[in-house]
């Protein structure tokens, strides 16, 4: 397995080293060819507007979206951001997961908060899984989830945080900034299917 991670802004040595610390190669992607052989790729948290951007800057939108037809992409919050097909608003997005998002859902950076989550789809990689630590930074909610995309986890009172379709996740949360692995691990069974 080798996972790319998006590597334009935002938190990606936080993903690479958790794919490190679990045996997976990684490669940093700033450019189309470093999309080569990759078997899946990750876009971190950040600012969505910003990596849209900077795509645009460095054409690898195209490629990122001939890319994810084939592989399985996860986007973290503004990742989350950039990989659905709409945020209510216009800003480069590579418009592939059929949901629509809410930017800056919650509020202001003052208003980022952290919840433990109870989320089955886990189980897949733990069949006893402890509730999940979910950290949110000025996070975006899923608002909807059009055809073809399912629900993987949501708050206490219903509100989407995380979804999935064929080989794209959406998380409005940060697992690359917790010690637990398990999202990254869903992630590579998601790659390797
Ligand atoms: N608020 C950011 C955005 O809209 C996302 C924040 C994050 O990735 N932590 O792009």
């Amino acid at each position: 397995m080798n996972i790319g991670v998006l590597a334009l802004q935002g938190d990606f040595i936080e993903h690479i080293a958790i794919l490190r610390r679990i045996g997976v190669d990684t490669r940093e992607v700033r450019l189309p060819e470093h999309l080569n052989d990759l078997d899946g790729l990750i876009i971190p948290g950040g600012e969505s507007t910003t990596i849209g951007k900077l795509a645009v800057d460095f054409n690898l939108l195209q490629p990122l979206r001939e890319f994810g037809r084939q592989h399985a992409i996860w986007g973290t919050c503004a990742g989350a951001i950039f990989l659905s097909r709409d945020a209510r608003r216009t800003q480069p997005l590579l418009e592939l997961m059929n949901i629509t998002v809410e930017r800056n859902a919650f509020g202001r950076q003052v208003d980022s908060f952290e919840i433990d989550l109870d989320i089955p789809a886990l189980r897949e990689v733990d069949p006893n899984p402890a509730p999940y630590h979910a950290i949110f930074i000025r996070a975006p909610l899923i608002e909807s989830v059009g055809e073809g995309a399912q629900v993987v986890a949501t708050l206490p009172d219903g509100r989407i945080v995380a979804a999935r379709q064929c080989k794209w996740l959406a998380t409005s949360f940060h697992p690359e900034l917790t010690d637990d692995d398990r999202f990254h691990r869903y992630f590579l069974e998601m790659a390797a299917s």
